[in-house]
């Protein structure tokens, strides 16, 4: 707690500030709403009481690769300095907030709030908020954990949301990134986004933001596709990039609301380094080993290939919407060393790692073999089979399988870190662009 002395009418008052760390996780469902709007609502009310704003509201994202996610798994945290006499005041409009919006008569709908007052998030708990980023954690672990600290929680529906509220509290933040949204006006609600298309590419063109524009699609990043109240987001790695990126956006419609999020997207956050055999559905991971065997096309323009190390074996998966990305892997040959990094799945063939990034370490040797030319009348030499050596068609003569020719072909593909297309990545995964 912070003690402020404050004068008022000439004597001397002590006011109590208390530093409220308020988190809101699951209140949308697949057909609307957004946690991060019911957020930006309550911060606005939170505002509105003369709450001060501690640090910037957060936008977490859990574990994409968690089955029971309904859409971008999002969870949300306002941190604000609220006077002890306003306390109560401003957990009830948080509370009141999350109860008039949440997405109502669904299952899967699980609001969950967690409040805690304190300057230090508990270390135990910075533990568990980057597990709900990395794997699956549960909801008993989640309330226990907070409530053995003193936080209050709060659930409506039986309040699975409980573990996203305190993870969102209390993620390590160390190098976030920022998003900009601005809300719609609710009568526009669920109708055609209107923004300028030309806007959002100036926006690209600018380098203020990242992931705005996808070049590769020329589809435009920063306008959800659902019916919900965001109008659009611009990601940058600064919040006044992020809200100078926002302001070049020109919009046909009313804004309701703009604010700004300290974020945990585009960070890689969600990577474990692993090694094939520790390997389990719903794993983020990074894992290195050697090309085994040679790429392969199946239905649909996937392309897989298998990676080894001294342990085992998986197969990993660039599926079509990776777009370029399955250009780069086709390119692998056998004995290549390569970093791949991505979502660990269950298939009914085994696990397969759905790869977002690769890193090409080290390039093997590309051979290729023919067989050799007739030493007696000049004919390339035909092939008997596998170690069966050679026959020329022409004059009969025949040559041992040690025979055959090798050629080194030169590879067309480098070294270096190839990614996914923009529409194809998740919002933990950083891209390239910022990592240079
Ligand atoms: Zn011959």
């Amino acid at each position: 707690m912070l003690y402020h002395a404050t004068s008022i009418s000439g004597s001397s008052v002590a006011v109590v500030v208390v530093l409220l760390r308020i988190g809101v996780d699951d209140t949308d469902s697949v057909s609307g709403m957004c946690t991060t709007y019911v957020a930006a609502v309550a911060e606005r009310r939170l505002l509105a009481l003369g709450c001060e704003k501690h640090e910037l509201s957060r936008l977490i994202r859990l574990n994409p690769n968690c089955p029971f996610k309904t859409r971008g798994n999002a969870a949300l945290s306002l941190h604000f300095k609220v006077s002890d006499t306003q306390v109560e005041k401003a957990v009830e409009t948080v509370l009141q907030t999350v109860e008039e919006f949440y997405e109502k008569g669904f299952a899967e709908t699980q609001p969950g709030v967690v409040v805690y007052r304190g300057e230090d998030v508990p270390d135990e708990w910075k533990m568990f908020a980057l597990r709900t980023v990395r794997e699956i954690v549960g909801l008993d672990e989640a309330v226990e954990l907070a409530e053995k600290h003193g936080a209050e929680v709060y659930r409506f529906n039986g309040g699975r949301g409980v573990i996203g509220a305190l993870a969102a509290i209390a993620l390590p933040l160390e190098n976030p990134t920022y998003e900009a949204i601005a809300y719609r006006v609710r009568s526009n609600w669920g109708t055609m986004r209107r923004v300028d298309p030309s806007s959002v590419l100036e926006l690209h063109r600018s380098g203020l933001s990242f992931d705005s524009y996808d070049p590769e699609t020329g589809e435009i990043r920063i306008t959800p596709h659902t019916p919900c109240p965001v109008l659009a987001g611009v990601r940058a790695t600064s919040p006044e990039n992020a809200l100078k990126g926002l302001s070049m956006v020109r919009f046909h419609e009313e804004v309701e609301y703009v604010t700004v999020f300290a974020t945990n997207q585009a960070t890689d956050m969600h990577y474990i380094p692993s090694r094939i055999p520790l390997l389990k559905p719903f794993q983020n991971v990074v894992v290195e080993g050697r090309v085994v065997g040679r790429p392969f096309l199946k239905k649909g323009g996937h392309v897989f290939f298998r990676v080894g190390d001294e342990d085992g074996e998986i197969v990993c998966a660039a599926y079509r919407q990776t777009r370029g990305l399955r250009r780069v892997v086709q390119q692998l040959v056998e004995g290549d060393v390569v970093k791949v990094m991505g979502a660990v799945k269950e298939k009914p063939e085994g696990l397969t790692l759905n790869i977002e990034k690769i890193e090409v370490l080290r390039l093997a040797e590309q051979v290729v073999t023919r067989p050799p030319l007739c030493q007696k009348c000049g004919r390339r030499m035909e092939s008997l089979g596998l170690n069966k050596g050679f026959r020329c068609g022409r004059c009969g003569e025949k040559l041992p399988p040690e025979a055959r020719v090798k050629t080194v072909v030169p590879r067309q593909l480098r070294a270096g870190v190839y990614e996914a297309a923009v529409s194809a990545r998740r919002h933990l995964t950083k891209p390239l662009s910022l990592c240079r």
